[in-house]
């Protein structure tokens, strides 16, 4: 069995799709009735009945394979259908399961759990908790998965096909990574497709090639061992919120480049192709201004807005404290201060190198005595941090994915990189493989908001280019490895 690519399947899938649409929207609107809301201990019975109801539909659907995977927590669904070409690739496609809380209730034009179609002059919206966040975008893999077979004639994928949908993403993924890892040889996968996110906007189609990554520090800088007059003692000894200071104040170099020796040495440069592109995205710094309610931008010279968040990394002092902080004054040389500190990450930064650029920044500051004597810092890491993820333009998963997309939608597919990072980085690390992302929500989903919705149309495009993604990828996938 093979795709026949002397005819264009477009239309076919196109048509397939339309057909489709009521009954997709329907099964949609029964699972989102289901209220899986992670964070609500109340709601676990909920949870654990929509990974049922998912489950029964995959097995419905035709998956050979349909297991609910229990975690410590609430439960994630795996389904698995293999091609039976032999050296197909294999891809697992993530989503989850679960939705966010829906407080404030009164704010919901419908009743959360109660799905509604509305026509808008966009087309029809599918209103509900769950709509695009994320039960939509699973769903619409089913949708595609059916077109893919019936418009190719096969009765297996192109691809072997492996959905892992989490049921605690949006309470943080707590049990994520141990449950890839106790698993990783099932999951083993070519390729990873993100279904959990969106594209620039309704008239820029985008795929997202890259989450930045993150590690955080405490700074405890300790001085006389109580709080001191400072009429006795002011003056004549080290103050350690003013070392505080004078320390975060050399965190940056006059260029907004973050000073950290080597810091910036393994960071993958931008492209000119993949500048270019994120140029070419719409973005209007004026409405980015209004949403940050800042009034100016500030950054790295020599990157745009863009730049600076997508693709560079940064270090932000999160927090200071220390010494008095109540009402009227309070004469003191204060013992200790304190400040939080987060840095973003870009690929192929690493962040245990950070921890030790860290260590050696402030075994500096003591050599040129912007700590002097008599004061200690401690800077503690809580945790490993999160790796960045990146996936260059060329590679041959990113691809395939922007032009399904671009079938998909008949356009142009352009390229953004996000600032956050989510259970992404944890699949890729875990499973070694690149990850790339497939989503169609829009800006105004109002996402963890009353009155999330999903537009319909969009749905049927991400089933759509899901359908041309399992052709393409098997087609064009680098054999013989
Ligand atoms: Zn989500």
């Amino acid at each position: 069995v093979s795709d026949n690519p002397g005819a264009s399947p477009d239309a076919a899938v196109r048509s397939y799709i339309q057909a489709q649409r009521e009954a997709f929207l329907a099964d949609l609107i029964e699972w989102l009735k289901i209220a899986s809301i992670s964070a609500d201990p109340d709601q676990a019975g909920e949870v654990e009945r929509s990974a049922q109801w998912l489950a029964e539909q995959l097995g419905g659907a035709g998956f050979p394979i349909v297991e609910v995977w229990p975690t410590a927590g609430l439960p994630a669904v795996y389904a698995q259908w293999d091609s039976a070409d032999p050296g197909a690739p294999t891809v697992l496609v993530y989503g989850h399961h679960d939705v966010q809380p829906v407080d404030p209730v009164d704010l919901w034009d419908s009743l959360p759990f109660e799905p509604s179609l509305r026509d808008t002059p966009h087309g029809q919206e599918l209103v509900g908790r769950g709509a695009i966040d994320d039960k939509g975008q699973v769903w619409f893999h089913t949708l595609g998965l059916a077109a893919h077979l019936a418009t190719t004639g096969r009765t297996t994928p192109a691809v072997n096909l492996k959905l892992l949908v989490e049921g605690e993403e949006e309470s943080g993924s707590i049990h994520f990574p141990e449950l890839l890892r106790a698993n990783r040889e099932r999951l083993r996968a070519d390729v990873v497709v993100v279904s959990d996110t969106g594209v620039y906007d309704r008239d820029t189609i985008s795929t997202t090639t890259g989450m930045r990554g993150l590690i955080e520090c405490q700074l405890d800088v300790t001085g006389p061992r109580g709080d001191l007059h400072s009429g006795s003692f002011g003056g004549a000894v080290p103050n350690p919120a003013t070392v505080l200071a004078r320390l975060l104040a050399t965190l940056h170099d006059d260029a907004g480049r973050v000073t950290l020796p080597g810091y910036y040495d393994k960071v993958v440069a931008l492209g000119d192709r993949e500048r270019e592109l994120l140029a070419a995205l719409p973005f209007d710094e004026g409405r980015w201004l209004a949403d940050a309610q800042s009034t100016a931008t500030y950054g790295e010279a020599g990157f745009s807005t863009l730049e600076r968040v997508g693709a560079r990394p940064t270090a932000e002092v999160n927090g200071i404290w220390g010494g008095y902080n109540g009402p009227g004054g309070k004469t003191i040389v204060p013992s200790h201060a304190h400040a939080k500190l987060s840095f973003r990450l870009v690929a192929a930064m690493e962040p245990a190198d950070v921890r030790s650029q860290f260590e050696q920044w402030l075994a500096a500051r003591h050599e040129d005595a912007t700590i002097p004597p008599g004061i200690t810092v401690t800077a503690t890491f809580e945790k490993s941090g999160v790796r960045p993820c990146l996936t260059p333009l060329d590679h041959p998963a990113l691809q395939a994915v922007t032009r399904a997309l671009g079938r998909a939608f008949g356009t142009r597919v352009l390229y953004t990189r996000e600032g956050g990072s989510g259970p992404e980085a944890d699949l890729g690390e875990v499973l070694q493989a690149p990850v790339v992302f497939l989503g169609v929500g829009l800006p105004d989903d109002r996402i963890h908001a009353p009155n999330e919705k999903a537009d319909v149309e969009f749905l049927l495009r991400g089933a759509e280019s899901a359908a041309y993604l399992w052709s393409d990828l098997a087609a064009t996938w680098p054999r013989g490895s």
